[in-house]
């Protein structure tokens, strides 16, 4: 048996919840016969300007909005994940 090094306490499964509740959940969505990977920016979080590919506008620094890139993308996962836009919450909802 490998030895774990997590600690079994109380104090972990508290940390892991805040990190998700600051992460949010990621999720799947499906759009025009994509499937995209959806992970939610809090407003803590949002500490870049992103320029969103829905309206083309920023993505202004703490304002929360979404992540997305195409699951299923041709290019392969990594790719994918490598061309990630951040949209605004409306923008991608509409999309
Ligand atoms: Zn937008």
């Amino acid at each position: 048996m490998p030895r774990r090094h997590r600690r079994e306490s109380h104090d972990d499964d508290f940390l892991d919840n805040i990190e998700r509740l600051k992460t949010g959940f990621r999720r799947r969505e499906t759009k025009r016969g994509n499937t995209y990977v959806v992970q939610p920016i809090s407003e803590s979080r949002a500490v870049k300007e992103y320029r969103c590919p829905g309206c083309q506008l920023v993505v202004s620094i703490g304002v929360a909005h979404v992540v997305a890139w195409q699951e299923d993308s041709i290019m392969g996962a990594d790719q994918a994940v490598a061309d990630r836009r951040h949209w605004h919450t409306h923008c991608w909802r509409i999309f």
